[in-house]
């Protein structure tokens, strides 16, 4: 079967891999329907994460399911189905807690032995072990292009602020306006943030961001430690989310969090760097980060897309074929697309 793999820094090729087989009796084969292309395959596609060459990457689908093993109850064959970008067992003791996204055993799609040696799902074929967990039914009338959304970056975006403790009436601001940053911008909205600073430097994101409700800001055209002090009284936001991955997102988010208030690294980090210590340790802030605990949140997630009161659809800007997966690469790292969401 055709799959999209990893060569090297800058260059990932479509490619006849094995097609996977069922290994264990919760195993699942899902035959895919659209995989969408992350900021976090970006941070593989540059080599800042390291995964093999050859390896399979992709890890955010939806698709059909061909062959369960008898252990299988979350769904049949023929039932479309969507992903969580990670699995979990359900009975280590991080899940046990509800830490699915530190489970013992956890596998995340498409990162190499780095993080479980699990084949990606930019392919025509995923194999998805411990399928009770990582897979739901699409919900009726649901779109596939939609639905992807829920097991990956809406629910990072939703982890970014309820893993924070944001309130309803809390002020929140958002670096970095990728899919993850505009999905962050519509959670922190939808559970009720008074107001939402969107902060990035690309024109077409600023804009998706004011569509989604939030102020936006140029990182560099404008001062945004000004314009949140400004619009807060002097005081800061009560959540920073660095949707972005690197040290001087963070270290803004540090400066923009009021007193006593949150910083949300959403954005993977897989490097050493320096951090304001003294100014976070005076201003008492809580650091949350972490891969996002999207098997957590599916549930509510698909029932808030259901319902409109989160709405991923406008972050869909290019479809194309699994075939396209090299230029498909090239234009998300150009930041000339949003979403973009790849067929075989
Ligand atoms: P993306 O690359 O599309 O978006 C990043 C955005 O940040 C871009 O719009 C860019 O212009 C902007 N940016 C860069 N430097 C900035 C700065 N200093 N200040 C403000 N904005 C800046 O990626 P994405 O798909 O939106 O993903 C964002 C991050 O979230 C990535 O690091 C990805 O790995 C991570 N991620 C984490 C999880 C998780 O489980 N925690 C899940 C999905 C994605
Ligand atoms: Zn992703």
């Amino acid at each position: 079967m055709q799959a999209v793999t990893f060569q090297g820094p800058g260059e990932i090729r479509v490619e006849d891999v094995e097609e996977p087989e069922l290994e264990r009796p919760d195993d699942a084969i899902v035959k895919i329907d659209a995989a969408g292309v992350c900021g976090s395959d970006l941070h593989i596609y540059h080599g800042r994460v390291p995964v093999e060459q050859g390896f399979t990457i992709g890890h955010e689908f939806v698709g059909t399911l061909t062959a369960a093993g008898p252990e299988v109850e979350r769904a049949s064959v023929g039932d479309r189905v969507l992903g969580c970008f990670h699995t979990a067992c359900g009975a280590c003791r991080a899940c046990i807690r509800g830490d699915y996204h530190r489970c013992q055993y956890g596998r995340t799609f498409g990162h190499g032995s780095f993080l479980g040696n699990l084949p990606g799902a930019q392919a025509e074929q995923v194999l998805v072990p411990r399928a009770n967990m990582t897979l739901r039914r699409v919900p009726e009338g649901m779109s596939p292009e939609v639905a992807l959304f829920a097991g990956d970056v809406m629910g990072t975006g939703c982890h970014a602020v309820w893993h924070a403790g944001m309130r309803a009436g809390d002020t929140v601001a958002v670096l970095g306006l990728g899919p993850v940053g505009l999905c962050t911008v519509q959670a922190a909205r939808a559970s009720g943030a008074t107001q939402v600073f969107g902060i990035d430097t690309v024109a077409e994101r600023l804009e998706m961001a004011r569509r989604f409700g939030a102020t936006p800001v140029h990182l560099t055209d404008e001062d945004p430690k000004r314009v949140v002090r400004d619009a807060t009284g002097g005081a800061g936001v009560d959540v920073a989310v660095d949707a972005v991955g690197d040290v001087a997102p963070l270290t803004l988010a540090v400066s923009l969090a009021r007193d006593a208030g949150t910083v949300s690294a959403v954005g993977a980090h897989a490097t050493v760097g320096e951090l304001p210590l003294g100014l976070l340790w005076l201003k008492g802030l809580t650091i949350k980060t972490g891969l996002a605990n999207v098997i957590a949140h599916v549930d509510r997630v698909l029932e808030m897309i259901s319902v409109g009161l989160l709405d991923p659809s406008p972050l869909v800007t290019h479809r194309m074929g699994l075939d396209d997966a090299v230029e498909a690469y090239q234009l998300f790292d150009r930041r000339e697309a949003l979403k973009i969401v790849l067929s075989p």
